[in-house]
């Protein structure tokens, strides 16, 4: 089987360092697998899920918030600006963010940076999306 290193990286720390036959990740122009690792690329990423496929067969969801993937040296890095297991996320905590966001986003007030708001409300968006979509698929 093909596999190869990959590596998830947070300011927090690593979150992931394993042997992977893919990892799926939301580029900036859309969601792509890298699947082998014949070339070497880097691509910024946006708001969105994070899926790993273990070489053990596993599969592994993250939510993650931008930042790049590089496959270089036969080894898949991923730096993150934030990044979280999908068992890790608070969906109360994201809830609190999204009604915070939509406020923000409703007031009238010219001081509220609007495309921070909207920011916000896509992670928050994004993490209650995905632990939904893994509490269906794991009950
Ligand atoms: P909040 O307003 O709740 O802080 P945010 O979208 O502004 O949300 P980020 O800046 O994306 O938060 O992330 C800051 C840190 O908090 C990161 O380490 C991220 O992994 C973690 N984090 C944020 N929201 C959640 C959540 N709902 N569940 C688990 N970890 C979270």
């Amino acid at each position: 089987m093909n596999s190869f290193k990959a590596q998830i990286l947070t300011p927090e720390g690593s979150i992931f360092d394993d042997e992977v036959s893919g990892v799926k990740v939301p580029g900036e122009m859309g969601s792509f697998e890298v699947k082998t690792l014949h070339a070497n690329i880097i691509s910024s990423l946006e708001v969105g899920d994070i899926l790993v496929r273990k070489a053990t067969g596993e599969e592994q969801y993250f939510a993650v918030t931008g930042g790049f993937v590089e496959v270089v040296d036969s080894k898949l890095t991923l730096l993150a600006e934030a990044a979280e297991p999908v068992d890790e996320i608070d969906v109360e905590r994201a809830k609190e963010a999204k009604q915070r966001a939509k406020e923000r986003l409703d007031a009238e007030d010219p001081e509220i940076d609007k495309t921070r708001a909207r920011k916000a409300l896509e992670r928050a968006e994004d993490r209650i999306k995905l632990s939904a979509y893994f509490n269906l698929n794991n009950q």
